[in-house]
């Protein structure tokens, strides 16, 4: 990208990486907090696992002990984003900058909540039964985090209506306390098997698993081990072998259920994503995120080919097939794959494609009024310069080798820490 000025804004929000979270804990807290309480109470433990049971999962109420339901769903959608990393407004496909009206004019916007919602909304309205679910990253990449933190990104994702969501690594930037303030504003089930905090409030908000009993299916959390190093859990939280953990999951699951429609909800990468499926048994779908990577088809960007085919299919232990998908990054696309089991619980048809999230698809306009008055509180600090550059400051090439953008930013770190 060429930058011909630097705003205190953009060079702040690289600096913190989203350090800065404007919390302010509220009474609709204490609220969730007691309503987590009163459902804990309620469930059967050993087929919730041993966190709790996170807050107002209202669709899905969990059955009495020994219940089967009646009559499962042959084919259930889903629909799934990853490292959303705080688009929450359009941005400019391929030119990774801010949508504004000269773009509009081209048609050049995409992704954002708004869209996003209505995409959901559409497909829902399609397709009886299905689950939306996220595969972690929300968190750090736009001036929307750096200035107002967790509670607006909890409330988009509300808005728009999750069924699930698993961590990210970037989840923990502002450490295992700061993804303790997060994880309370979700209204959905926060999925994590590999990990275990000592914080009060993750150990009892994540969950190993959820099963969504009106579509007979089980989703499994995990998030990469790699976090360790890539953000900032401190010593509270710890994470462990995501193929063991997972495999021990679905033995449980199998073992203590009558579900055999198990799915995987991932934050660990494509490649390990199929590993993860050659490695394990009982496993249906993985639902993937943290490479930002591209499966195709994706009619309309034709540009560039996708790094796989979605789905993806390996064999898993036992030779039987299981799919893979992903979808990209920044909401620009919406994964969706309807899978069709047998009575036997056998995966007998599997149909999907990502949507492109393009301009023509219509923004749902109260979420799209919200975003909008989000953007304007912090667009005189996003205007403020501070410094140019006369050079083109490359950073497509920052993850694989100096850049030119990295060793700026390198500087302005030690600066700033010198200060
Ligand atoms: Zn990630």
């Amino acid at each position: 990208m060429r930058l011909s000025h630097f705003s205190s804004a953009n060079l702040v929000a690289f600096l913190t990486l989203g350090a800065q979270a404007l919390f302010v804990r509220s009474s609709r807290d204490e609220h969730r907090q007691r309503l987590l309480v009163q459902r804990s109470d309620r469930l059967p433990t050993p087929i919730h696992g041993p966190h709790g049971f996170p807050p107002d999962n209202t669709h899905d109420n969990p059955p009495a002990s020994g219940f089967h339901p009646p009559e499962l769903p042959e084919t259930v959608s889903f629909f799934h984003i990853n490292d959303m990393h705080a688009h929450i407004d359009e941005w400019v496909g391929g030119a990774e900058v801010d949508c504004k009206d000269t773009h509009r004019k081209d048609g050049q916007c995409v992704g954002g909540s708004a869209r996003l919602k209505s995409a959901v909304h559409r497909l829902r309205s399609e397709n009886k039964h299905s689950l939306f679910l996220v595969a972690g990253d929300e968190t750090t990449g736009t001036l929307f985090y750096s200035y107002h933190g967790h509670p607006i990104l909890a409330e988009a994702l509300n808005d728009v209506g999750v069924d699930g969501f698993t961590l990210g690594n970037h989840e923990f930037d502002e450490g295992t306390k700061g993804l303790a303030k997060f994880l309370p504003l979700l209204n959905c089930p926060i999925l994590a098997a590999n990990i275990e905090s000592e914080n009060e409030v993750v150990n009892t908000t994540v969950v190993p698993y959820h099963i969504y009993w009106e579509q007979g299916v089980a989703v499994i959390g995990a998030v990469t081990e790699t976090t360790k190093t890539e953000s900032r859990p401190g010593r509270e939280t710890k994470f462990h072998d995501v193929v063991s953990t997972i495999q021990k999951t679905v033995d449980e699951i199998l073992s203590t259920t009558n579900i055999t429609r198990i799915v995987a909800l991932t934050h660990i990468g494509y490649d390990e994503d199929k590993e993860l499926a050659r490695s394990t048994t009982g496993l249906s779908l993985i639902i993937g995120g943290h490479t930002d990577t591209p499966l195709g088809p994706m009619v309309g960007r034709d540009d560039e080919p996708p790094d796989g085919e979605y789905p993806t299919i390996e064999k898993n232990l036992d030779g039987e097939k299981v799919y893979i998908v992903t979808d990209f990054h920044w909401s620009e696309w919406l994964g969706h794959v309807d899978m069709t089991w047998d009575e036997s619980g056998q995966v007998v048809k599997v149909v999907g494609k990502p949507v492109h999230l393009v301009q023509s698809l219509p923004q749902e306009p109260k979420l799209k009024a919200k975003v909008h008055e989000w953007r304007e509180a912090f667009a005189p600090w996003a205007a403020e310069i501070i410094g140019h550059a006369d050079v083109e400051l490359e950073s497509s090439n920052c993850k694989k080798e100096p850049c030119l953008f990295g060793e700026l930013l390198s500087e302005q770190v030690a600066l700033f820490a010198s200060l």
